[in-house]
């Protein structure tokens, strides 16, 4: 058979391709391992001019197409799908000249009868992987396993609430475990693992950052870092505290540029209930959404909005009588006490009617699902980045793979999330609410309210003197946002 070798420089500076000498080399051992006739070697060594390099303008793009035309060919050898295409239309007009001419094509090992539905149907699957997407997740993903396969054992910076074994002869290390109390040379160490589980549980049940930091400098708590002077405050920040609750090492996964690739080889210092719980708080907490300043005496102050501008409503003495007034407009406004009343009114029968609902922290049947779901989605990919990184398959495999998995993973990542979103509700006794309300002091009820309704107050008319109930609106949280 004779055969016709095709080999382009691609245009992406992955640096991961063979140059064009090295694509035609393998094409050529290729063809004479099968006893084929290399009849023809186009290449495209490419332009020095800028011009040609931004356009990725091909010389001999042309010749190709004419030479598959012309009936002197059998076999077309490319280095790689990706590598031999630009785009789709190319694709396409050389998998209908090589159809029609009766032309094999043969790239990455596999030769293609561009004559057969099931050909065509594989190829034209390559091109489309071959797009940019694709492009970009396998790069991230030759990163990953490149990692993987150079460290192969934890890595980088020790998590806090975590300590490391090393071999006592050769110094090597051996494993990452969690720093929980234990005796040393006849000597108690306390560790850093029930501290790490603590901030993640405390930021898991709505503690503020702020809260925390500084209740750890106060207890006297070490930092993660010692001190880099000695004038350097000993204090914990916010920001600590975030970074600690945020680390997925904690639950056991690995981390790598910012996104989990896997099972971590070390053990979880939390559940991963209990982190899932402390993201969503932190992810609320991002959300901006009103905060409950636990300082104010009003009830609605910041919580409530206006309906004209959608402005906070602030507390506000008018000639000696207590009113809500729109911070921004400032043009409505309504007398403080009876809205107060109508609220805690529809608050107390919202809480009544929750106490029927089955309790939130209850692990419903599609949580336990979903978590289980997303456990064997993350154990497959798990176990292809694992053959990838041994080289039983090529990472264009994988990336193809990771392709279809990523956005399954995703979702149920979102849907683990969203049926763990912690309740300030949980823990609650909601048989009777004003009981319970009773007991809560002003900045609970502000909580409560805040996380339970979304108060709208609508202008009234000019010279309106008789409150008017119909004014209010009164929501259930989340439903105006969505
Ligand atoms: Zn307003």
């Amino acid at each position: 058979m004779r055969a016709a070798i095709y080999a382009r420089v691609s245009r992406d500076a992955r640096k991961q391709g063979r140059s064009v000498a090295e694509q035609v080399e393998e094409c050529t051992a290729w063809a004479e391992r099968e006893g084929w006739d290399v009849v023809e070697v186009i290449d495209e060594t490419g332009s020095a001019s800028r011009y040609a390099r931004s356009t990725g303008a091909r010389q001999r793009w042309g010749e190709l197409v004419a030479l598959v035309a012309s009936g002197r060919i059998e076999v077309l050898l490319t280095w790689e799908h990706s590598r031999a295409l630009r785009t789709l239309e190319d694709y396409t007009d050389l998998r209908n000249l090589c159809s029609k001419h009766g032309v094999a094509w043969g790239y990455t090992g596999t030769l293609y009868d561009m004559t057969k539905r099931d050909a065509r149907f594989r190829t034209g699957l390559d091109a489309l992987l071959a797009e940019d997407e694709s492009a970009r997740t396998s790069d991230r993903l030759r990163r990953n396993v490149r990692s993987r396969a150079a460290a192969g054992h934890p890595h980088g910076k020790l998590p806090y609430g975590y300590r490391r074994e090393y071999d006592a002869t050769t110094g090597a290390l051996l494993r990452q475990v969690p720093d929980d109390p234990r005796v040393v040379d006849g000597e108690e160490v306390a560790g850093t693992a029930p501290l790490a589980r603590e901030i993640i549980e405390r930021v898991g049940h709505g503690e503020t950052l702020y809260r925390i930091a500084q209740d750890l400098t106060l207890r006297g708590v070490p930092l993660p870092r010692p001190a880099r002077t000695r004038h350097d405050k000993a204090a914990w920040l916010p920001t600590t505290v975030k970074r600690i609750a945020s680390n997925p090492a904690y639950v056991g996964l690995r981390v790598h540029r910012g996104e989990v690739v896997g099972q971590a080889s070390w053990a979880a210092l939390v559940d991963e209930a209990t982190w899932e719980r402390a993201q969503a708080a932190l992810e609320q907490m991002g959300r901006g959404r009103p905060r409950v300043d636990r300082s104010v005496k009003w009830l609605l102050s910041g919580i409530a909005r206006c309906g004209a501008c959608g402005g906070p409503m602030i507390h506000h003495v008018n000639r000696g009588s207590s009113t809500y007034l729109c911070k921004y407009c400032m043009g409505v406004t309504r007398v403080q006490e009876p809205v107060d009343e109508l609220v805690i009114d529809r608050l107390l029968q919202v809480l009544a009617h929750l106490d029927n609902e089955p309790a939130t922290d209850r692990p419903s049947p599609e949580l336990t699902a979903a978590v289980d779901e997303l456990a064997a989605l993350r154990a497959r990919r798990e176990s292809f980045i694992d053959q990838a990184a041994d080289g039983s398959i090529a990472p264009a495999t994988l990336a193809k793979v990771e392709a279809k998995l990523r956005p399954r993973i995703e979702e149920k990542e979102r849907l683990v999330r969203t049926l763990r979103r912690p309740s300030v509700l949980s823990g609650l006794d909601l048989s009777d609410p004003r009981a319970l309300w009773e007991r809560l002091d002003i900045g609970q009820r502000r909580s409560l309210l805040a996380a339970t309704l979304e108060v709208t107050i609508q202008p009234a008319g000019r010279g309106r003197r008789i409150f008017d109930p119909t004014l209010i609106e009164v929501l259930p949280a989340g439903s105006a946002r969505g």
